[in-house]
């Protein structure tokens, strides 16, 4: 067996296993396969390996993989930041963006979404850990944006994405995960019907997932370490 099918292979039973001690059923929790930096090869090999939905962070290199593995059905999801001259070919290429912090951006991948597509999958992504540096809408306005982002056109509210700052901490981590999932149910309360959760990466995607995540993204634990190239 290749190294990314292990490697696959154990994460899956991880998310299994991480699954069943918080009482949550095998199926409850989605793969996303991140692989940005790493070649179309290995996404082959992944996808042999029975992964379907890969995730991408830099649009130009995404747009030369999805164009590289165009024979394969694979489900494409946009985790980078979204600058607005990006959101024509992300509306266009994906089938869902994890990574939307703005009304505008919304709006203009709603505009911009091909109309005999489906509708764009959508998640907000929020700010947990207040960090200055990072993307992500802060929680206190995370409700006003979500209900504007249900309104547009071609565009499916799924959700709330989170990146919380690093720690080697389950604790911490939990803490962490558990505030999105607050923010998640209340916004359910406020009468959306999001059923997405992303949260979770190969250092803490166990903590995430006992904290009700539904989707994680898993790179590094996937397809190992990446070396960045990019100036
Ligand atoms: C790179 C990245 C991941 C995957 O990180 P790993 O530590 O390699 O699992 C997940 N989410 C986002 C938003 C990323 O940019």
């Amino acid at each position: 067996m290749s190294t990314i099918a292990s490697n696959l292979q154990a994460v899956r039973a991880e998310i299994t296993s991480s699954a069943a001690l918080a009482g949550r059923p095998d199926d409850a929790v989605h793969l996303l396969a991140v692989s940005k930096t790493f070649p179309a090869s290995q996404l082959r090999e992944a996808y042999q390996a029975g992964q379907i939905s890969f995730a991408e962070s830099y649009l130009q290199e995404a747009l030369n993989k999805i164009s590289d593995t165009a024979d394969l059905p694979i489900e494409w999801h946009f985790i980078g930041p979204v600058q607005s001259n990006k959101t024509r070919l992300i509306a266009e290429h994906f089938d869902w963006v994890h990574s939307v912090d703005r009304l505008k951006i919304a709006e203009r991948l709603s505009a911009q979404r091909p109309a005999c597509f489906p509708g764009l999958q959508l998640c907000v992504q929020v700010n947990i850990s207040g960090e200055a540096t990072k993307s992500g809408v802060s929680p206190c306005e995370v409700s006003e944006l979500a209900h504007a982002i249900v309104k547009l056109p071609n565009i499916t509210l799924r959700g709330l994405m989170a990146v919380p700052a690093p720690s080697d901490e389950m604790p911490v981590q939990r803490a962490a995960f558990q505030r999105v999932r607050q923010l998640y149910d209340q916004l359910n309360r406020e009468g959306l019907k999001l059923d997405t959760l992303s949260m979770g990466m190969s250092h803490d995607f166990r903590a995430a997932i006992a904290e009700g995540a539904t989707m994680v993204r898993v790179g590094s634990a996937i397809f190992g370490n990446r070396i960045y190239n990019k100036g």
